[in-house]
């Protein structure tokens, strides 16, 4: 048995409230646990929120990529251009299909792919750029589409940890021929485990949902037309969505509070780690206008400076347990995982930028529940923890 510490604060926690206690019950007690009313009315209000035309609800965000992928006809020798700065199942997607992630390095300010890199990869064998907009912050998905139309290539948004977030007018769901949301109890929004397809192609829309009822052309029919799979959103799960998601601006709010509380508590510790970046426009483009973005806050990741050395970022992750505070490695290098490394051969030093953010970045507690004293009392834990870490030996 482990010693639980005498605070703890847990790294993310869901946000439940009356609405959803009551849109769960409304379902329990209609007896319709599965293809009902409530995954409708989420597909439309999910839509709505995306202003598109379809929504396509599914079991994961893993099961939202993978139909994205598959209705694009993304299959084996094809490539498609992605980041390995993310969670795996961004990659895995297209791994599932037989298709090779095409991996290119970061930007350090975005965190997003590196622009000037992307144009670089495209090759004959390209069928499509995956991006991913890290931590909430929007992809530079204006210039993403302009290289996707002139190269002719797919454009899939791995949305998942960013539901409210906008480019101008536009919102994430909208960019790209389709975006996937994922909804595990960790993210802005929770329905338990869930995600959603988001498009305004009506064939991208009619394959997924096909797909996620085992192949069936007509959602009650016995007639399997092409191979599918079992990705369904049951009801509850989509009540719990109808409910988070006419919560979302609150809950927004409430994560860029504490995200604001956390700037003040952490900002004595400036001169040793890096706080979040949080532009209001995406990097210009030369001669345009800068354009406005709204980001949607998923976490919150700090980053040690190149002082420390490569193994202080473990140590902290340690020492912040040890005192009950939840952390975690966001994100550890995609290529670097040991099934990408056994499979493709990656080694240390393939992706410089990505893996030495990866290396130096810790997520910290995060949820719309945090109170200002939980901060300060975090950020208080990390003022002592800081100078117990390794730096690097000065050479002049
Ligand atoms: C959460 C997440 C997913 C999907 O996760 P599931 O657990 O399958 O719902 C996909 N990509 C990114 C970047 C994520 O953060």
């Amino acid at each position: 048995m482990q010693n639980s510490p005498p605070e703890s604060i847990p790294l993310s926690k869901p946000n439940i409230g009356a609405k959803e206690r009551e849109y769960v019950m409304r379902v329990l007690d209609s007896s319709r646990l599965a293809l009902g009313p409530m995954l409708d009315q989420f597909e439309a209000q999910m839509a709505a929120f995306c202003g598109v035309k379809h929504a396509v609800a599914v079991n994961s965000g893993n099961s939202a990529l993978h139909l994205i992928v598959r209705s694009l006809g993304i299959g084996a020798g094809d490539e498609v251009i992605t980041t390995p700065f993310s969670f795996v199942a961004s990659s895995n997607c297209l791994l599932f299909e037989n298709a090779h992630p095409h991996f290119v390095d970061i930007d350090a300010d975005t965190l997003c792919l590196d622009m000037n890199l992307v144009e670089e990869a495209i090759s004959p064998a390209t069928k499509g750029i995956l991006g991913v907009d890290v931590f909430g912050s929007p992809a530079p998905w204006p210039q993403l589409q302009q290289l996707a139309t002139q190269h002719s290539l797919h454009l899939i948004d791995d949305a998942c940890e960013a539901p409210g977030a906008r480019i101008g007018d536009t919102p994430i769901g909208a960019w790209g021929d389709a975006a996937a949301f994922g909804f595990y109890p960790n993210k802005q929004m929770t329905t338990g485990e869930g995600g959603c397809i988001t498009t305004d192609n009506e064939e991208i829309a009619e394959l997924c949902r096909s797909m996620r009822n085992q192949g069936r052309a007509v959602r009650e029919r016995m007639e399997h037309v092409r191979l599918g799979y079992n990705y369904r959103m049951d009801e509850l799960a989509a009540a719990l969505g109808c409910a988070q998601l006419e919560r979302l601006p609150g809950l927004l709010a409430a994560r860029a509070r504490v995200a604001e509380a956390y700037n003040e508590a952490l900002a004595p510790y400036a001169a040793d780690i890096i706080l979040p970046a949080n532009p209001s426009t995406l990097p210009d483009i030369q001669g345009e206008q800068p354009i406005p973005i709204t980001r949607s806050w998923f976490v919150y990741v700090i980053r040690l400076n190149e002082a420390y050395t490569d193994d202080a970022r473990d140590l902290a992750l340690k020492l912040l347990r040890a005192k009950g505070i939840g952390c975690a490695s966001y994100f550890p290098s995609i290529h670097l995982q040991p099934y990408y490394r056994e499979r493709f051969g990656y080694k240390p030093g393939d992706f410089p930028v990505c893996e030495s953010i990866s290396n130096r970045s810790l997520a910290l507690p995060f949820y719309p529940a945090l109170l200002p004293g939980q901060i300060f009392t975090i950020g208080d834990i990390l003022g002592e923890i800081l100078p117990q870490l390794p730096k690097k030996v000065k050479t002049f």
